[in-house]
């Protein structure tokens, strides 16, 4: 094995800090016995803190409405070709009934952002997904708000917040999203739930177009100074309604890599092996997992909606109903040596 390659890894977990060139050697560097390690080592971490331990979220996907167009997604306003749909009250919270009878303790409500959705509606909801399952965790996912109405959300009993800044470099950001839209207020965003109390999660796509190994590398001082709870990192995949139809996918390899890096480099970070990594490839959940990865988000949106929620193309996991979702996840968590977590699953700083 390379030397200069196992040296990095050592000093990156005991110094939980990386150099430009170091990161760059890490994500470049070929060879079998190389990239092995650098799991390995992200892996036993992960292991220290976390036991075998994978965390289930439910996702419900509950509006495919979005009044903003950034130019990789496929629910932008812009495309004329999305088959949009609202969930009902009542169906979320049927969605949550029946998560909680699966054994889910978090429910991810995920949706673009959609007017029709006012505070008042997403507070009221949150305060009845509490009171009917105080023992789960609510996780918003609905983009960017004002302080006050990210306060408000917390006030109602929302746990966490995930909102992925997709690029830390500003000039990248302009290449990914419409004029009217700005890093610095994505930034100030996640740093408004910081200080609001939430356990909050940030997060980009690796491989957009445009994107360098700077701007990644940026992407980690970014995190190093926010010290999100969570990360959600997974590759890029094109949609065929989107300017960036034609843009090559982005690296499964380098996702990898990257999640162990920031394993690495975060020890206790709630990191998904995404839907998107399950996408590139058919086993890359559990390759996520073997890389340091230690939560899965299994869909548990009525199988009426899967497949109108296309961030991009091909998307798996849009014809099974939750119960099967919620089967096939703990098989292939099994399967891989761990096991699904019965608890919360918050991040360890947040457990009493
Ligand atoms: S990425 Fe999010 S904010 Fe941008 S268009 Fe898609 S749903 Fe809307």
């Amino acid at each position: 094995m390379d030397i200069e390659f196992k040296n990095i890894v050592d000093t990156l977990k005991a110094t939980k800090s990386i150099t430009r060139d170091q990161f760059a050697y890490l994500l470049e560097k070929d060879g079998e016995d190389n990239r092995e390690y650098l799991f390995e080592a992200a892996r036993e971490v992960a292991e220290q803190v976390f036991h075998k331990e994978v965390y289930l979220r439910g996702l419900i996907e509950f509006t495919n409405y979005c009044k903003n167009n950034c130019y990789y997604c496929g629910i932008r306003c812009g495309n004329a070709n999305a088959d949009r749909y609202r969930l009902t009250e009542e169906e979320i919270l049927s969605c949550c009934d029946r998560g909680e009878k699966l054994g889910f303790k978090t429910f991810v409500l995920q949706g673009g952002e959609d007017p029709f959705y006012t505070d008042e509606k997403i507070c009221s909801l949150v305060r009845k997904i509490k009171a009917a399952h105080p023992s789960c965790a609510v996780t918003l996912s609905i983009g960017e708000k004002s302080y006050d109405s990210y306060r408000k959300y917390f006030e109602s009993g929302a746990d966490r917040y995930l909102l992925r800044h997709e690029t830390a470099n500003e000039e990248h950001y302009s290449k990914l999203h419409p004029e009217s839209m700005s890093g610095a207020e994505r930034k100030q965003c996640l740093r408004n739930l910081k200080e609001i109390g939430f356990q909050v999660g940030c997060g980009i796509m690796v491989g957009t177009p445009f994107q360098t190994l700077d701007n990644i590398y940026e992407d980690i001082l970014f995190m190093q100074e926010l010290q999100p709870h969570m990360i959600g990192i997974g590759p890029f995949i094109p949609h065929k309604d989107t300017p960036f139809r034609d843009e090559p996918e982005g690296s499964v390899e380098i996702t990898l890599r990257l999640l162990s890096i920031l394993r690495l480099l975060f020890p206790k970070v709630l990191l998904p092996a995404t839907t998107a990594l399950g996408t590139a490839d058919a086993i890359g959940r559990e390759k996520g997992i073997l890389a340091g990865a230690n939560v899965m988000m299994p869909n548990l949106s009525p199988v009426k909606v899967r497949d109108k929620y296309l961030l991009y193309d091909g998307k798996i996991c849009t014809g099974e109903e939750a119960a099967e979702c919620n089967q096939c996840m703990r098989r292939r968590v099994e399967h891989i040596g761990f096991h699904v977590a019965d608890t919360r699953g918050d991040h360890p700083d947040f457990v009493n």
